[in-house]
């Protein structure tokens, strides 16, 4: 075993943390503030390869492994989950999908645009009324000569309204249960595509986060993404790498709060001290710095096996059940560490204390991750 990053992982880190410093940081409570999802800065994240870190060189992407995605997703959520979450949602979902399952001529239209940051793109399964019960769906695809005619409506859509690439998943045959369910690739200005509500947020504000409805949207029949009633398999693959994702966004976000508790505990004199004297803010630091580090270390885990080829459903959901829990409490005591300054936005604690709660919902909510889990166990 071998515990240490190699010499490009350091620099790949150091390059996206130095980015994120200086490109991200100055903006971070304007975005918040405003829901700004930032649009601007995609051309700089394309210039990194970080809107298509893991996809194929020959596909537009930067063709890094698993473990470099994770460092790339945790110094963006550092500093900003919000925008971690956006490029998660990009890299880890949609262009993913298309990346697994999508076929030759599918990944030159669309994972080309997307690896490129040209595209933004967005993926659908969660709806009003399924979301943990994602089989549950209501969204129905008919076929229409040599079209496939959409209709239903998708709910809480990363980028569901600056997204230009949607992946959505669909009924096309209702008596076969989740195995009639299929993908299809979708275009913003399609006709029958509208965006719907944008969601105003606690957390994670400059993600934009949005309905997208569908009234008889028809896609040509080479818009089926995998095989027919095979989508909702597929989305089961798509989510066990999304959720290494949200472990590393879970292990940055963790680390940020944590760093910036550290830093505000060395400032902040009482009693005729610094706070950091006192034990009970030593023992606060010392707990979260142990669980970010085994949190990391589960994440590395399961984007190792993700780089060997191995089925990661275990290890996925044990990385972001226990990332993003530990990354409430981290971020739970940054704002206790920070006493009333906390809880006001001239500091960073307030906002990691908003955003961190997506972590435990999104992407299958730790009741899932722990039921997930638990039937892999019992397979056993
Ligand atoms: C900011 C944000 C971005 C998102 N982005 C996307 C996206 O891009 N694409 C997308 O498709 N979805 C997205 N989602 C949706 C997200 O994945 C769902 O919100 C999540 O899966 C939970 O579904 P739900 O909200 O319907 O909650 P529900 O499924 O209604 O769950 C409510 C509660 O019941 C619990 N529960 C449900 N079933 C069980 C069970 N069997 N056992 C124990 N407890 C259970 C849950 O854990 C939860 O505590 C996003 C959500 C948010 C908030």
């Amino acid at each position: 075993m071998d515990f240490r990053l190699s010499e490009e992982q350091e620099l790949l880190r150091r390059s996206v943390r130095e980015f994120a410093e200086i490109e991200i940081r100055p903006h971070v409570r304007e975005w918040d503030e405003h829901q700004h999802f930032p649009s601007e800065v995609i051309p700089a994240l394309a210039a990194l390869g970080l809107m298509g870190i893991q996809i194929p060189e020959q596909y537009g992407g930067a063709g890094m492994s698993a473990i470099d995605y994770c460092i790339c997703i945790e110094e963006l959520a550092r500093v900003d989950p919000g925008l971690a979450l956006s490029v998660a949602a990009h890299n880890g979902l949609c262009s993913a999908h298309i990346s697994m399952f999508g076929n030759e001529a599918q990944k030159q239209e669309f994972l080309v645009p997307l690896a490129r940051g040209e595209r933004i793109g967005a993926w659908g399964l969660t709806e009003s009324t399924s979301g943990s019960d994602a089989a549950g769906m209501h969204t129905i695809a008919t076929r229409v000569g040599e079209c496939w005619s959409i209709t239903g409506s998708k709910t809480f859509t990363t980028h569901g309204r600056v997204g230009h690439i949607m992946v959505v998943m669909a009924i096309t045959n209702r008596t076969a249960g989740s195995k009639g369910i299929s993908a299809f690739i979708v275009t913003h200005g399609t006709q029958g595509m509208h965006p719907g509500k944008k969601e105003d947020k606690l957390g994670m504000r400059a993600s934009d986060t949005s309905e997208v409805l569908f009234e008889d949207c028809r896609v040509p029949v080479d818009r089926l993404l995998g095989e027919e009633g095979r989508g909702f398999v597929d989305t089961m693959q798509v989510l066990d790498a999304g959720r290494i994702g949200i472990a590393a966004l879970s292990v940055g976000l963790a680390q940020g709060a944590y760093e910036a508790a550290l830093r505000y505990a060395q400032e902040r004199k009482a009693f005729g001290k610094t706070i950091s004297a006192f034990q009970a803010i030593q023992w606060k630091l010392a707990d979260n710095a142990t669980r970010i580090e085994a949190a990391r270390l589960m994440t590395y885990r399961a984007a190792y096996l993700k780089d060997r080829g191995d089925r990661t459903t275990l290890a996925s959901s044990m990385a972001k059940l226990y990332a993003s829990e530990i990354a409430v409490q981290a971020a739970d005591d940054c704002v206790q560490i920070h006493g009333g300054y906390g809880f006001v936005k001239d500091y960073p604690a307030e906002k990691f204390f908003r955003d961190v709660k997506l972590t435990t919902i999104g992407e299958g909510t730790s009741e899932i991750q722990r039921l997930v889990i638990a039937r892999q166990l019992l397979a056993r």
